[in-house]
């Protein structure tokens, strides 16, 4: 592939978002406040183009992610189809992914994941489900945990809500990775995200025990920094170990980078979206998430231009000195750019302090026992 040398765009995922609507109603979803109209569903071959100039700019080796997104991508299943085969035809580089609820998974789509290499991550929020999203994809006996366990790379992503507390994911996830690690002999990739609250959603979800809540993450840091220390994670613990350890991971990073150690300097949105990842509607509508139908320009507008319209909606400037200041903004990074103010004073920023400070907590404690250890 050509790269440019210059002023590189350096774009590694486009969101393919394939249309919004869902086969389920799911308590927290984000889309119900964020998506206000369809978004179409025929392909514009210049997507394709499109693709392949963003291709050129990679750097030596790399690939760009295309992440099928819905609603629910399965229901848009011959689009995924000639995607793919379209794609393949121009020998791009590109790897696929796709986050999914499950429901309508079937072999043949199984058998066509694994022949492409497809990242498939199954939106599951552990034993408590279908209080949240009405419906369980892993449910014992049934035809979608049968299937979604053959896929070659799979993944489980939860909510944490008030119906899904830390140690309760993991525990659900490691039940999952048991089943799925003798088959594959590898892991279950494994994420967590925090409920967002933009404001509207049903009280329920986000009426926390924030003291459960501390406690539980605080067990599971401890838990993680002990095995670091003895260099073993028990099978038993895996999805525990992982929990922790991408937020540690996180932490680490904030304060060994390069350019910014320790400190905070973000004028825009930590995840990237509208910048080095593109959300693409089918039709060539480029939007700034993933999880809304309100368009930021076209693949046919001018870069300056689209890049002006990302960085007019994207509110991150904005709580510089707030999120600066903030003590768990090495994990939080200034959050996301579509929560309003008011709720993110209402609920958000006190869940990511509950969740994080456990973590922050326990790694300064292991510092100052290694300092004084050693004496200094
Ligand atoms: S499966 Fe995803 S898109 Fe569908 S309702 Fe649930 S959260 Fe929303
Ligand atoms: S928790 Fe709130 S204040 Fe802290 S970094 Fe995140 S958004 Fe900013
Ligand atoms: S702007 Fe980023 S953090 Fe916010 S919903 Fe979109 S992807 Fe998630």
């Amino acid at each position: 592939m050509l790269n440019s040398k210059f002023l590189n765009r350096n774009v590694n995922t486009i969101f393919i978002m394939l249309g919004n609507e869902c086969n389920l109603n799911c308590k927290y979803c984000l889309q119900h406040p964020l998506v206000e109209h369809p978004i179409s569903h025929e392909i514009n071959p210049d997507i394709y183009d499109f693709i392949e100039e963003v291709c050129t700019e990679l750097s030596d080796g790399n690939k760009l992610t295309l992440q099928f997104f819905g609603g629910e991508p399965l229901l848009f299943w011959d689009n995924i189809k000639k995607i793919v085969v379209e794609t393949k035809k121009r020998k791009l580089p590109v790897e696929y992914s796709l986050m999914t609820n499950g429901r309508l998974i079937t072999q043949e789509m199984v058998d066509f994941f694994n022949k492409h290499e497809f990242w498939v991550c199954v939106s599951w929020d552990g034993f408590n489900v279908k209080q949240t999203r009405g419906f369980d994809a892993f449910a014992p006996g049934s035809k979608q945990r049968k299937l979604l366990l053959q896929i070659e790379h799979l993944g489980v992503s939860a909510v944490l809500s008030s119906y899904a507390y830390p140690i309760n994911i993991c525990d659900a996830f490691q039940m999952i990775e048991n089943a799925y690690f003798p088959i594959h002999n590898h892991h279950l990739y494994m994420n967590v995200d925090e409920i967002m609250d933009t404001g509207g959603i049903p009280q329920d979800l986000t009426n926390f025990d924030y003291d459960r809540l501390y406690k539980e993450v605080a067990l599971l840091a401890n838990e993680y920094l002990e095995e670091r220390k003895n260099g073993d994670v028990p099978a038993d613990k895996y999805a525990r170990n992982v929990y922790i350890h991408d937020r540690y991971s996180r932490l680490r990073w904030f304060y060994t980078n390069k350019e910014n150690p320790g400190e905070y300097t973000n004028i825009t949105c930590c995840c990237g979206n509208g910048y080095t990842t593109y959300n693409l509607g089918l039709d060539g509508t480029l939007y700034p998430c993933h999880n809304t139908s309100e368009k930021a320009g076209s693949i046919y507008d001018s870069y300056i231009d689209y890049l002006n319209n990302i960085i007019k909606t994207d509110t991150t400037k904005e709580r510089i000195s707030v999120c600066k200041n903030c003590p768990v903004v090495a994990f939080c990074c200034g959050g996301c750019k579509l929560i309003p103010k008011d709720a993110r004073e209402k609920t958000y920023c006190k869940l990511k302090k509950t969740v994080f400070m456990p973590i922050l907590e326990a790694v300064q404690e292991m510092g100052r026992e290694l300092v004084e250890n050693n004496g200094c």
